[in-house]
């Protein structure tokens, strides 16, 4: 068991879980038990939850689903790469969701030829 990630909050924990999960390595969500005894959200910083893989050697792709997560690349219902806005043609970056130029919505995601 390996600790890869800190979170803020039970939410952020559960998802990073999710994702880890669906990219095939798994994981869980640990100091719940604490967090949930302290009311008023008075809980003591190093008691935050915390996401851990099952598996030692799936350490570098976990480090590669976090990295995608805190950079906003990868996260579901977002493009993979970058995108031109079908618009003004301006390119911008998968996190953007919508043209900073002309404000049009980020296209709906294509699959990746596989
Ligand atoms: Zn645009």
């Amino acid at each position: 068991m390996l600790k890869v990630f800190e979170a803020q909050h039970h939410a952020e924990a559960h998802f990073l879980n999710g994702l880890l999960e669906a990219s095939g390595i798994p994981a869980e969500v640990r100091g719940e038990s604490l967090f949930t005894t302290v009311e008023g959200g008075s809980a003591l910083s190093g008691m935050r939850p915390s996401v851990w893989i099952l598996e030692d050697d799936q350490l570098e792709q976990a480090k590669v689903v976090i990295a995608n997560y805190t950079t906003g690349v990868g996260v579901p219902k977002f493009s993979e790469g970058p995108w031109t806005c079908p618009r003004c043609g301006e390119v911008h970056e998968a996190q953007f969701a919508a043209c900073w130029n002309c404000g049009t919505q980020i296209p709906a995601p294509t699959e990746p030829p596989s």
